[in-house]
């Protein structure tokens, strides 16, 4: 029997069981009201919001797995799944969002004693990476000759034991580059996670859960960011409001009791709303401001 509780109905879902991806990933999964109790040594993970199945693997594995079928949909960093496809691990698999964390930056560093001004002066060398397609694109595209050299992990270290005289991994603070002797020289890509799904049709049922998934997603990182904020302010200063507020919608005007030209205002804005913006709206007459988190949004 086929129908929506039946097991081929749910939608698989692979994300990393434990990482740099793995916590804002099941922070996403919750903020979209989809609750999973996670195992340590279990493989699956059951959602029973929606019907949704969690398969709890390492990030390198993700885009194969979509890619085969094996599962649905995945959660993986933009710089895993770009290596793959061009390695071709990841053919069949496509990407449907980006999902706003993760974000990290995939760089050339040298040693930093060694002069750097340009692509130019890579030529010649080694450069360790676990990245070797992402940074040969790079390497080609900039019409240098050094070559790569796969390593999996401690790319760092490679310089200092003589693998390779330059390296390109993952930076975030360059706080490890530092400690062993290296500084950026390229920022060569630049990640976030993504949401990747089979390029295999779905079947209904799967792509009823697939839109309902993405549509709280979006709703999710709509209001990341957004705040409710309300004010009293001049009638006549309206419009200056709204082009104070970043991503404001057309502010919603409710007139205050008794005489005078002041009004409340009440304004969804979709970005970040810093005090240098409530003081800009001081200036404009504005009093009595607050500012609220939006915890969902459906549109
Ligand atoms: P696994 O055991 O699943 O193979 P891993 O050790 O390969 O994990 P992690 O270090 O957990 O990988 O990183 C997973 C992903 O998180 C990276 O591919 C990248 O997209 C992202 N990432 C890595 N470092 C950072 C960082 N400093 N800040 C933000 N995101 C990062
Ligand atoms: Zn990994």
């Amino acid at each position: 029997m086929t129908n929506d509780t039946s097991d081929d109905a749910r939608l698989r879902l692979a994300v990393q069981k434990s990482g740099r991806l793995a916590d804002d990933s099941f922070d996403l999964l919750e903020r979209c009201g989809l609750k999973v109790r996670r195992s340590r040594t279990e493989l699956y993970a059951r959602i029973e919001a929606l019907p949704i199945d969690l398969l709890l693997v390492r990030d390198d594995d993700i885009p194969g797995l979509v890619a085969s079928g094996a599962s649905d949909l995945g959660i993986v960093g933009g710089n895993v799944f770009e290596e793959e496809q061009l390695s071709g691990e990841a053919k069949g698999a496509q990407r449907i969002a980006p999902l706003g964390f993760s974000r990290c930056r995939l760089c050339i560093a040298v040693r930093k004693g060694e002069g750097y001004e340009g692509p130019k002066d890579l030529a010649g060398l080694s450069i360790a990476t676990s990245y070797p397609a992402i940074t040969g694109r790079w390497l080609e595209e900039n019409g240098s000759d050094a070559r790569t050299v796969m390593m999996t992990g401690a790319v760092e270290i490679a310089p200092r034991l003589g693998i390779a005289e330059a390296i390109c991994d993952i930076v975030s603070t360059g706080a490890t580059l530092d400690a062993n002797g290296l500084r950026v020289a390229e920022t060569i890509f630049r990640s976030e996670a993504l949401l990747i799904g089979s390029e295999r049709p779905l079947s209904e049922a799967k792509k009823r859960t697939l839109d309902a998934l993405t549509a709280r997603i979006q709703g999710v990182m709509r209001s990341r960011d957004a705040k409710y904020v309300m004010m009293n302010a001049p009638r006549d200063a309206i419009d200056a409001i709204r082009d104070v507020l970043p991503g404001a919608d057309a502010p919603t005007v409710i007139d205050l009791a008794g005489p005078g030209e002041m009004v409340a205002l009440h304004v969804l804005s979709t970005d970040q709303v810093v005090w240098e913006h409530l003081e800009e709206l001081k200036g404009l007459g504005a009093s009595a401001i607050l500012v609220l988190d939006v915890d969902k949004m459906l549109s």
